[in-house]
């Protein structure tokens, strides 16, 4: 794989990205640090997203624009919102869509104007590739935890969950909100806030997009978990094995 973006959605995530690269340098551009190096002899530029849809927008746009990157890889954290996507599982995008897009009555609930379609595409290729550096991560990592890691958070034996992601400029941290979207969207599997504006960018410009998310949350009152402790043992090691599988085909 040439040219490709590896999007971090928080600072340890991406901290285990640039643990992998041996030789990568800097650049600066709208206020955003850029990795530009190699991962694997392949030549990648890493970058944290930002946080919320106009961040991740802006984003991609740069990576696309000013970095000429071919492919999109992005990993985070996300809430769990289908019934069975628990904490420590881990979620692989098979589509988008912008929960909080609402131009109604003008247009179809949750419609992008001007698409034509509320939910975009992830790229099925790409995204395969993530399917088998997940499962191959999954194999080996959750093994790797340690005792107390596994209690605090109550993780189970983490499961691959494929479908849709759903995304808005809120943290979802109420049993209500969750409720409403579970309602309203039923095959929605976990809610964050950047997927859904790359693969708009991504639509916008004909580049692949893969989205891969480690769910840190139930979206609901008991989200207010050890949320950087949950980064630091759990979702960053995630990110970092999902990376060198991808790269390393192993
Ligand atoms: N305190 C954090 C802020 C996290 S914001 C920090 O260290 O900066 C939440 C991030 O996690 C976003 O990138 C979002 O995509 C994802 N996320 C995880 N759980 C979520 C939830 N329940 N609702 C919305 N986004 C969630």
């Amino acid at each position: 794989m040439t040219h490709t973006a590896i999007v971090s959605a928080l600072h340890d995530e991406l901290a285990s990205v640039l643990a992998l690269m041996p030789d990568e340098h800097q650049q600066v551009v709208g206020g955003r640090e850029f990795w530009v190096g190699h991962l694997h002899g392949q030549d990648v530029v890493a970058v944290l997203s930002g946080i919320g849809k106009v961040a991740a927008a802006t984003t991609a746009t740069l990576l696309i624009e000013r970095f000429g990157v071919k492919r999109i890889v992005f990993t985070g954290v996300a809430g769990g919102l289908g019934s069975g996507v628990q904490v420590g599982d881990v979620v692989l995008a098979r589509s988008f869509l912008q929960h909080d897009m609402d131009a109604s009555p003008l247009f179809a609930r949750h419609e992008v104007p001007g698409y034509g379609r509320a939910r975009f595409d992830a790229a099925a290729g790409l995204t395969d590739a993530l399917e088998l550096a997940c499962d191959r991560m999954l194999h080996t990592l959750p093994q790797q935890l340690g005792a107390e890691t596994v209690a605090a958070f109550g993780l189970q034996a983490p499961r691959l969950h494929q479908g849709l992601l759903i995304s808005g400029d809120r943290f979802v941290a109420t049993t209500a909100e969750s409720a409403a979207l579970q309602r309203e969207l039923p095959d929605a599997l976990a809610v964050e806030m950047e997927g859904a504006a790359f693969a708009q960018v991504c639509h916008d410009f004909g580049v692949p997009l893969a989205v891969v998310r480690t769910i840190s949350d139930r979206a609901d009152d008991t989200a207010h978990m050890d949320f950087p402790r949950f980064l630091r043992e759990v979702a960053s090691r995630y990110s970092g094995a999902v990376v060198e599988a991808l790269f390393s085909n192993r």
